[in-house]
């Protein structure tokens, strides 16, 4: 049987793996609880720090967070029960199967290795931050949204509900823990990238002082010689001379996530970024940053499948053309959310229209989609633009 790095290195199954992750993120899996109580040990469980796609499932029962397919393709793991996709074991191997049929081989991700640690002050480093995929170290400044706070939250978003006192989450988390945090990483773990997220604050500048203060605090504790390799995702600062400060402080990828197009869909599914913020301004940032980092830096994602596709579609082109690289994770059902009852399954049709047009909007362009399949695992950006798919 493979090893985790012959699995990585399979390149030859990616095609087969890209078309299993489209498959995942779809319809999400089954429960397995017998196969998930059999490799407690092995994998790297949801934590729980921001969203919960698991329906029917106790937040304190372990359960993978993503699965990894041949090739080094990641997917994340949504627990479903109404879903057609099954986990098995046969013979020691691990499958993914649709109705009897095997769809594709998996392993399970480890653990981070900064998780066995312990932080100086004796906390558990898994409150503060977790591994997105095979490499990227992720976390968020702040594990809540007082848009959500004051009943504007976006209608897709369960943080309120998923971050909860029976999670072993820092809600608020300080610079220098971060700093520690990333250290830790660095020491015992490979990193790539890195996602730092804000959760969002109605005071925006404060949201933005709190970015600059963690950056500064972090740069120097992760491998890229001072270097933010990755993305740091937030809404912007009403003074928006203020964001040649991220450009300044070394961010590869700032972005500001749109969600949804055109305007009355962000004020629909997103109130509080409208509310606050507003469409406008959040666009008009976009822009001024590039004046900054030039085309084919900066990023705005979006969900895929909450809007009919001509609107995505032109929230892409708009972005592209203005040289902003747009991205959209697919949209999966959040428990507790506002829409999580009411909107199901996403037609296979829309995603492949929207990510064969993105990648054609890289290509004309000259951008590529946001990290790569090992990391992006609640999209099929890469793939696509691969042509695995
Ligand atoms: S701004 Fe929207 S997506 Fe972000 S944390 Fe708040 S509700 Fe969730």
């Amino acid at each position: 049987m493979k090893n985790l790095e012959e699995f990585i290195n399979d390149k030859g199954n990616r095609k087969n793996s890209a078309k299993t992750k489209f498959d995942l993120l779809i319809y999400g899996v089954k429960d397995a609880p017998e196969l998930f109580a059999k490799y407690t040990q092995e994998f790297k469980e949801e934590h729980y720090a921001f969203d919960n796609g698991n329906w029917g499932i106790d937040k304190n029962r372990l359960t993978p967070t993503e699965l990894l397919l041949p090739g080094g393709i990641v997917s994340k793991l949504h627990i479903r029960p109404d879903s057609p996709l099954r986990l098995v074991e046969s013979e020691g191997t691990l499958l993914i199967c649709n109705n009897g049929r095997i769809l594709s081989e998996f392993k399970f991700l480890p653990r981070p290795n900064f998780w066995k640690k312990t932080m100086k002050n004796g906390e558990n480093p898994k409150r503060y931050a977790q591994m997105y995929g095979l490499n990227c170290l992720n976390f968020s400044l702040y594990s809540g949204c007082e848009f959500q706070d004051s009943g504007n939250g976006c209608k897709f978003c369960s943080v309120k509900a998923t971050v909860d006192k029976g999670n072993p989450i820092q809600v608020k988390k300080s610079p220098d823990k971060l700093a520690e945090i990333c250290q830790m990483a660095m020491d015992n773990d490979f990193l790539n990238y890195i996602i730092v997220t804000g959760g969002s604050y109605i005071d925006s500048d404060h949201e933005f002082d709190m970015h600059i203060e963690t950056i500064k605090a972090i740069k120097d504790h992760l491998p890229w010689n001072g270097r933010i390799k990755g993305n740091i995702s937030m809404m912007p600062p009403k003074n928006t001379e203020r964001l040649k400060e991220l450009y300044d402080n070394g961010v590869d990828n700032p972005s500001f996530n749109m969600e949804v197009w055109p305007h009355s869909a962000f004020k629909h599914f997103c109130p509080g970024k409208e509310k606050y913020v507003g469409f406008d301004h959040v666009v008009d940032s976009l822009k001024k940053l590039t004046e900054y980092y030039g085309p084919g830096k900066v990023w705005s994602n979006f969900v895929a499948g909450l809007v009919p596709l001509e609107d995505m579609m032109d929230g892409f082109r708009f972005m592209a053309e203005n040289g902003i690289i747009p991205g959209a994770n697919i949209y999966h059902a959040e428990v507790k959310s506002i829409i999580g009852n009411s909107t199901g399954v996403i037609d296979k049709n829309y995603i492949s229209r929207l990510y064969s047009y993105a990648a054609e909007l890289y290509s004309k362009y000259n951008y590529k989609p946001f990290f790569d399949a090992s990391v992006l695992r609640n999209s099929l950006a890469n793939e696509f633009y691969e042509g695995l798919l």
